[in-house]
């Protein structure tokens, strides 16, 4: 079987050109470095992919925040995390960039938020009177 990546390491965006059978890599090439060629060997015995979905906030001025994985997760557990994702429930405010989960499911990545959601007026009230 013959498949092309866009190897995402580094900002070159190489074109590898992939041969493989099963799981196994017979060659590569267009990389211009190891890292490419192992990124391409990955794709094939534990493709990787980054998940990005949203996250219900109670308080907060939208209903939900978007949010995505801070690495690539394999392909393979990308549903338990979407799962994860969905039972999850978060009190405004929300920062950009703010960690919601810490290593999600083991996996070596976060969950982040990629946009700052407020507090509602009424909930800011209320949390500066329990002096948050
Ligand atoms: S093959 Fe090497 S140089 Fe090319 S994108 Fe991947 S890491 Fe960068």
């Amino acid at each position: 079987m013959k498949s092309e990546y866009i190897c995402i390491v580094c900002p070159n965006g190489c074109e590898l050109s992939v041969e493989y059978e099963g799981e196994t890599m017979i060659s590569c090439s267009g990389n211009r470095c190891q890292r490419g060629y192992r990124y391409a060997e990955s794709m094939i015995t534990d493709p990787m992919r980054s998940v990005t979905s949203s996250v219900l906030v109670e308080g907060g001025v939208m209903p939900l925040v978007s949010v995505r994985t801070s690495a690539p997760v394999s392909k393979k557990r990308m549903f338990d995390v979407v799962r994860a994702i969905k039972e999850l429930k978060v009190q405004a405010p929300v920062a950009r960039g703010q960690v919601l989960v810490s290593d999600v499911l083991g996996l070596g990545a976060d969950i982040i938020a990629t946009r700052t959601v407020e507090a509602k007026r009424s909930e800011r009230r209320r949390l500066i009177l329990r002096g948050k």
